[in-house]
């Protein structure tokens, strides 16, 4: 499988490690997006698109996020998750599309980051696109 497209839309003032997010296009076929710059101790790396994991509050059954302690809605304390699912940020987050081996991980990681620092070396531009119409002050 081959990276045909790599668009970077630079984050810089929002956050302190989030630097962009990229949308990757896969053999002029197949698009992720939310893909994510970030900074990290070690320097920069790719984050692949993930959403919080939820659970359901034992006693008012509302969903919470999941490694929360108590419930954002009645208060009550939770269970913590089950030990067996790993490093907390699986059992916090899950990843929504992510590459199954270390040489696919590479090539997506060397290619985003690439076009991160091609995107940074024109500097910042204005521009309007069609996905996202809301303007920033
Ligand atoms: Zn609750």
């Amino acid at each position: 499988m081959e990276i045909t497209e790599v668009r970077i839309s630079l984050r810089e003032n929002e956050g302190k490690r989030l630097k962009a997010y990229a949308t990757v296009t896969f053999d002029n076929s197949f698009v992720v997006k939310n893909i994510k710059v970030v900074e990290g101790n070690s320097g920069l790396f790719v984050a692949m698109p993930a959403r919080k994991a939820k659970q359901f509050c034992p006693r008012c059954g509302k969903k919470v996020d999941m490694g929360s302690h108590y419930c954002n809605h009645c208060g009550v304390q939770l269970p913590p998750p089950p030990k067996d699912l790993g490093p907390s940020r699986q059992t916090t987050h899950q990843d929504l599309a992510h590459p199954i081996n270390q040489e696919f991980r590479d090539y997506l990681q060397s290619k985003v980051l690439d076009a991160y620092h091609r995107e940074r070396a024109l500097g910042p531009k204005e521009e309007f696109t069609k996905e996202s119409p809301e303007v920033q002050s």
